[in-house]
């Protein structure tokens, strides 16, 4: 039960703030939370603006391949070469270009392996894994063999490989707005993807004795050269991805003519490559898509596919894809792909949604996979701009999820017989979504991997988990809930990075929460509680707007959000992505106030019912049987006029100075005076650090209840406590702070006023410990009976 403190009302109404009894005004302490980012930013110039759009002078250079490669199914081997038409166009003269060699990572020697850390713990041991983390990449020669670099005429470039970088020495300097032409050749082992934790590479199917490619990363390719980095050449060291520049590409794949291929861009010779029921199969997909229920159309059946497993390839053929503005290019090959499209309706044009997966994806892939590209390509571009490009795959193999132009590498297989968890499930769907997305996110809007995983990462899982509970309202999204990041913003400051870190520097272990769900979360924060949804979306849009097919810096993301808005948040980008400080908001405590009648039928009660509780005291009730006893009771001489005098009666003089005081009153002056409404002062602590919105819930003795909802900048005087008056016309009984979790605080024990007890649950028996596997589902369990004699059930699958 709260205390109530009743405050006077004088003839102005005014509250005065020297009532004994409130509680003393927080210390006062300057705080720079809300002041503007300022230098931390980039200085604004004529190639990105302050209002976080390209400038004038905003440029980016270009580069187009002519890619012929070859892939050897025996050895596991690509060899290849490419012309490549490098553009200039930035304002300086280019004496050298640094090009890509994302493959010597997968060199033993190379400093993403030996910069890795490892150490030997005695009691436990440790695996050969453990103790040579790149013995995988022992068992042969990987890495690039460049056997060619030569300029349009032909004639040899010098140039200087430096791990994953390959600078080429320019003969004469590429002036500002000359393209240069030149080739390299070039070959590779391709590495076993599961074996060396690659984003792509080969695997091996033991039961048929074939493979599944997933090759990308396979070409050496430009860095970029612009005006926020120069060249970006920074090391590959397997967790900073990519920095890329866009262009266009034509690029021959020549497989044996069992093979199956997708790749990034639109196959330019299907008649060469499918048989004719395939093409007529390809034709009739055309499109589909836009109506529920509509399945995938089988270019490449099942059947075909488990015949191609069981024979040998009779010769070669060349598959032919063009690209147009792309940053990169990635192609998947194998005689076990299935191949299923769809063509639906993107934003008024036709775009391919695709698959490719060996029979083990199924039944999940062909029931889900192409589906969930359309889904996608639709919800991403309501959110951002009509996707740009004509085909999108998904593919199955080896590789957990890894996104290209057009085309994404996704894991989540069934097991063995069929059969699939929940998990697995989710992730099919969470995993297509994720990768397909990325289309947009940093494939169009192309920011710098290298050196921001979150403006890709955080941006696509933040769209991710919107377009997952459009696809179902249930899908447990936990990317984006608050709640879910909990964990995470609990660490101490050791044990984390702020967002603006550089990708390599991302401490391994919280690599997920901070460039994926962290920054995710802030924009799902952003959008319910911040800012609201409407102008939200809007900025998401401009931001997505402006910088598609171009290369946004953060600072472009910070500036737009607030220039398309209206709404400053540099104190959020302070706190969130600069900062590691948690959101912990705590209701310290809630004074109730009402204003004092000046009604002596009220008052006059009120005084006699204090009167009369402090007269109740022990001593009188266990005197009360003896009261007749006492003197004034037994001898009535020894009563006079205050034995009997009342002095809370209403007399008439009280009444009539009553009337007089209404007088002077207003009629709102006068209704706020007897409405008994309740006034609440907040006692509130920012414990965590972030100051946030403060949300709180009121129920009220009358069993409804409302929330009350104040900006973050109610911190602004001071970050660390604050006091706020609320008035309702109803008492409330309980406070709730941030009662729908939607800003992440760390601790909500403390966000209850009274105080709620929880109890503290214990296990009465000791459950046996390490259960073992969990007992299958009913899935599950139909499957084995279907494929196994049936099992006598489990006896004590409890405890025992
Ligand atoms: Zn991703």
């Amino acid at each position: 039960m709260q205390k109530i403190i009743l405050l006077a009302i004088g003839v102005s109404i005014g509250f005065t703030t020297a009532q004994a009894q409130a509680p003393s005004a927080p210390t006062q302490k300057a705080n720079t939370r809300f002041e503007q980012l300022g230098p931390m930013l980039p200085t604004p110039n004529t190639f990105r603006t302050a209002s976080g759009a390209p400038g004038k002078d905003y440029f980016q250079n270009r580069a187009d391949y002519d890619i012929k490669a070859e892939l050897d199914d025996t050895k596991q081997r690509i060899t290849a070469s490419e012309n490549i038409t490098y553009q200039n166009n930035s304002s300086d003269a280019l004496r050298y270009l640094w090009l890509q060699l994302d493959q010597n990572l997968f060199k033993p020697d190379a400093d993403g392996n030996t910069t890795e850390t490892n150490s030997i713990n005695a009691e436990r041991g440790a695996s050969p894994g453990q103790l040579d983390p790149s013995a995988a990449l022992r068992n042969k020669e990987y890495g690039y063999t460049i056997t060619s670099v030569r300029d349009a005429a032909g004639k040899a470039l010098k140039y200087t490989i430096n791990q994953t970088m390959m600078r080429i020495d320019l003969p004469t300097p590429l002036a500002p707005g000359k393209s240069v032409s030149f080739a390299i050749d070039w070959n590779f082992n391709i590495v076993d993807a599961k074996s060396v934790g690659a984003r792509s590479g080969y695997e091996f199917f033991p039961k048929d004795g074939n493979y599944v490619y997933e090759i990308a990363q396979w070409f050496p390719r430009l860095c970029a050269y612009d005006d926020a980095n120069g060249w970006q050449n920074k090391q590959f060291l397997g967790q900073g991805e990519f920095t890329l520049i866009f262009g266009n590409y034509k690029v021959a794949i020549t497989v044996p003519n069992d093979h199956v291929v997708g790749a990034s861009g639109e196959l330019q010779n299907p008649s060469q490559v499918l048989t004719a029921a395939q093409l007529t199969r390809w034709n009739s997909a055309k499109a589909k898509g836009d109506k529920p229920g509509e399945n995938p159309v089988q270019i490449v059946t099942p059947a075909e596919a488990e015949a191609a497993e069981k024979a040998k390839p009779t010769g070669k053929k060349t598959w032919i894809y063009k690209a147009n503005n792309v940053r990169d290019f990635a192609f998947a090959t194998s005689r076990k792909f299935i191949w299923d499209a769809l063509q639906p309706n993107v934003g008024g044009k036709r775009v391919w949604a695709m698959s490719l997966y060996p029979k083990e994806a199924n039944p999940l892939w062909g029931q889900y996979s192409t589906r969930l590209v359309a889904h996608t390509l639709r919800s991403y571009s309501r959110r951002t701009f009509d996707y740009p490009y004509p085909v999108a795959y998904s593919v199955h193999g080896p590789i957990g999820g890894m996104e290209y132009p057009m085309i994404s590498f996704n894991g989540a297989r069934p097991l063995a017989d069929g059969t699939y968890s929940q998990g697995t499930k989710n992730f099919l769907i969470s995993v297509v979504i994720h990768e397909v997305g990325h289309n947009f996110f940093p494939m169009i809007v192309n920011s710098d991997e290298r050196q921001w995983s979150w403006m890709d990462e955080g941006l696509n899982s933040f769209l991710e988990g919107l377009a997952c509970l459009e696809w179902d309202p249930d899908f447990p999204a936990r990317g984006i809930e608050p709640q879910y990041i909990v964990p995470y913003m609990q660490l101490d400051s050791t044990q984390q990075v702020p967002i603006m870190s550089s990708s390599d520097n991302i401490l391994p272990n919280t690599f997920g929460p901070n460039a994926y769900s962290k920054p995710a979360t802030a924009l799902n924060i952003l959008r319910e509680t911040v800012m609201g949804r409407e102008l939200f979306d809007y900025a998401f849009k401009e931001y997505s707007r402006r910088w598609m097919f171009k290369s946004p810096t953060p600072a472009d993301f910070f500036r737009t959000m607030e220039d398309a808005s209206g709404v400053d948040l540099d104190w959020f980008w302070k706190g969130w992505f600069y900062g590691v400080q948690p959101v912990d908001q705590s209701l310290v405590k809630v004074d109730w106030f009402q204003p004092a009648s000046q009604n002596p039928e009220v008052t006059k009660a009120e005084a006699r019912a204090a009167a009369q509780r402090r007269a109740n005291t022990i001593s009188k009730q266990r005197d009360a049987a003896t009261k007749d006893q006492s003197v004034v009771a037994q001898d009535s001489t020894m009563k006079d006029f205050y034995n009997s005098y009342d002095p809370y009666a209403v007399t008439d003089e009280d009444k009539k100075k009553y009337q007089d005081y209404l007088a002077t009153l207003t009629p709102d002056e006068r209704k706020l005076a007897e409405a008994g409404t309740n006034f609440y002062t907040l006692s509130l602590k920012n414990k965590g650090g972030i100051p946030m919105p403060v949300i709180i819930r009121m129920q009220f003795e009358d069993g409804t209840d409302s929330v009350a909802r104040f900006p973050a900048e109610i911190w602004r005087f001071n970050d660390v406590q604050i006091r706020k008056v609320v008035a309702t016309s109803k008492k409330v009984t309980q406070w709730t702070l941030d009662p729908y979790r939607e800003i992440a605080d760390i601790n909500t024990d403390d966000n209850s006023f009274p105080a709620l007890a929880e109890p503290s649950r214990f296990q009465l028996f000791k459950q046996q410990r390490g259960g073992g596997a969990t007992a299958p589902n009913p899935m599950q369990q139909q499957r084995q009976s279907q494929s196994t004699p049936p099992r006598p059930a489990v006896q004590g699958s409890g405890r025992n």
